[in-house]
Parts: structure tokens; C-alpha cells; sequence
């Protein structure tokens, strides 16, 4: 008799505290986000800080062009509220896979909240564009604020706490845009040619002023040939560029074919590093972080580039 009437106490106790619990639990930081890649993980992650639980697929060294969706990806895809990718193809099959979700969820392309006029056109496939936004970080940063608008309107209540982050992070951004400004301005106005394994750097190139190549096209799907290999050789040889650059998202097959190609014409490149192009670095270093593969970048890329000019003395 006493057990079952404290069961009853109980279970009238709990039923309306279990409804009053849970729409302060999502405000908690019950809304579950997947990110495509590291860099989209970083700005989510600076937009809504504590207030989401943050998954990326691709982890570090990963290539998104050719990227297969496994098993537990889709599990995580399927779980989310919200997916954040980036677009304008750089996902390749994945996107498609994402944005069939889109009927059930808030699916967020990134970079397509930009308006038309920023891109860069795709030259290898009309009517398409560049997707490697991410290097402009003036450009990020438009990004960035687009991206916050759409995650207030799925989550209002924390709207000041987004706008106030959003902010403070465009702040940090801004900073960041001038230093690269000010030490790409540091590598001699002729050596300003950034060569790389894959076309990811054209936004880079345009912010920044400086000449881009990449031996493969915009998606790593497209092999180099011999011919490219030769036209690339002849350029660098050409300018007496002194150094050209790895990716840790590529094979480095196609860039050491490069170096050999200058070395038997006499030229002494040198690989100037491995730069962080479509991924980025190890979770928990700074490189691991937006900012930290841009410093890391421009860091290789002035170092190399700059490599045998002669250091002025002021008096
Ligand atoms: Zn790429």
C-alpha cells in the first residue's frame, strides 16, 4: 500500500518535470551541428561556442574533393539538427549525399550565402566556381557573418550571444587579414608567385596580389599530365622562382615531379613546405585552427619566397 502510493507521488512529480526540462536542455546546448571540414568546424565553432555540440567529417590531411562518406558519416548526418558544408562542389559526391537532407533539416551551404560577385569563376567546368574561399580572409569573414544570420534564425534565443562572438571573431579576422597583407608585401614584387599541387589558392592570390599556379586543376579528381608538369617547369625556371609548395591534403607525387623537372634544367627550387590548403592542421594545435593555417601558410610561403634576396641595412 505505502510503495504503490509513493509510486504514484512519483510519477506525477516527474511527467511535468520532464516536460519543463527538455526545451531548457536544447537551449543547454542540445543542438547537435555537423561540419563538412575543419575550417567550417572553426567558424561554427566561433559563431556558437558551448551552446552546440560540434562534429566535423574530415579530419586533418583529408581531401574533400574526393572524399567518400562512410557508414558513421552518415549515421552523424542523419543525427543532426543542423549541417554546415561548404558548397559550390568542394564536397564532391558528398554534397550531393547533403543536400537530399535538406528537406528534413537545416542544411547551410557556406560559402553560397556569398553574393555571385565574390567568386571566382571555375575554369575548368563553365558556368561553375571556384569553391576555396576560405584563403580570402576578408572574404571568410563575409562568410562568417552570412553563416551567423542563418544559425540565429534556427536558434533565436541565443541571437545576442551569436552577434556578440560574431563580432568579436570578425575583429580577430580583420587583424589577421593585415598581418597577411603586411608579410606577403615582405617577398620581392617578382617572386610573388605561389605555386602549388591543386588550384586552392586563387582567392589567396587575389586578396593577397600575388600569381597562382596549381599543377592540378580546382578538384584534385582532374590528373596532371606530362605536358602540365612541363609548361609549370618552364615557368618557374623562367622566373627563377625559389621555391614551391606541398599540400597536406595532396599527394606529393605531382610536386616532386616539378622539382626534378627544374633540377634537370638547372634550376635548384625548393620545396618552400607543405601548406594547409583544403584541410587543416592537428585538433588542438594552432595550426588546428583558421587562424593558425593562415599564419602557418604565409609563414612557409614568405619564408620561401623570399629565400635569396638580400637583407637591407638601414644605415
Ligand atoms: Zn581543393
Amino acid at each position: 500500500m505505502y510503495w504503490s502510493h509513493t509510486k504514484i507521488i512519483l510519477s506525477i512529480l516527474i511527467i511535468p518535470l520532464a516536460f519543463s526540462c527538455s526545451p531548457k536542455e536544447k537551449k543547454e546546448g542540445q543542438t547537435y551541428i555537423v561540419c563538412t571540414t575543419g575550417m567550417i568546424k572553426d567558424a561554427v565553432e566561433n559563431i556558437v561556442g558551448s551552446k552546440a555540440k560540434i562534429e566535423v567529417l574530415m579530419g586533418p590531411g583529408v581531401d574533400p574533393h574526393l572524399y567518400k562518406a562512410t557508414q558513421g558519416d552518415l549515421k552523424k548526418l542523419q543525427a543532426a539538427d543542423i549541417i554546415v558544408y561548404n558548397g559550390l562542389f568542394l564536397e564532391g559526391k558528398m554534397g550531393e549525399i547533403i543536400q537530399k537532407l535538406n528537406r528534413k533539416k537545416t542544411v547551410i551551404a557556406m560559402a553560397e550565402l556569398l553574393p555571385k560577385n565574390a567568386y571566382i569563376n571555375n575554369t575548368e567546368f563553365q558556368g561553375a566556381y571556384d569553391p576555396h574561399i576560405w584563403f580570402d580572409v576578408k572574404l571568410w569573414k563575409e562568410a562568417i557573418q552570412l553563416l551567423s544570420e542563418e544559425l540565429i534564425k534556427t536558434d533565436s534565443i541565443n541571437q545576442s550571444f551569436y552577434q556578440n562572438n560574431t563580432i568579436t571573431y570578425s575583429t580577430q579576422l580583420d587583424s589577421l587579414h593585415q598581418a597577411v597583407e603586411n608579410h606577403i608585401n615582405l617577398i620581392p614584387e617578382n617572386k610573388k608567385v605561389l605555386v602549388t599541387a591543386h588550384d586552392a589558392f586563387a582567392y589567396f592570390g587575389r586578396a593577397y596580389k600575388m600569381d597562382v599556379r596549381g599543377l592540378q586543376g580546382i578538384s584534385t579528381l582532374s590528373e596532371f599530365g606530362l605536358r602540365d608538369v612541363s609548361n609549370l617547369v618552364d615557368f618557374i625556371v623562367e622566373n627563377e622562382i625559389p621555391a614551391i609548395y606541398t599540400e597536406t591534403s595532396v599527394s606529393e607525387k605531382a610536386i616532386k615531379a616539378v622539382l626534378e623537372g627544374c633540377k634537370s634544367k638547372g634550376h635548384d627550387v625548393i620545396i618552400g613546405g607543405s601548406l594547409y590548403s583544403d584541410a587543416m592542421g592537428k585538433e588542438g594545435t594552432f595550426e588546428g585552427t583558421y587562424v593558425g593555417m593562415v599564419h602557418s601558410n604565409v609563414e612557409k610561403i614568405v619564408s620561401g619566397l623570399s629565400n635569396n634576396s638580400k637583407t637591407e641595412k638601414n644605415d
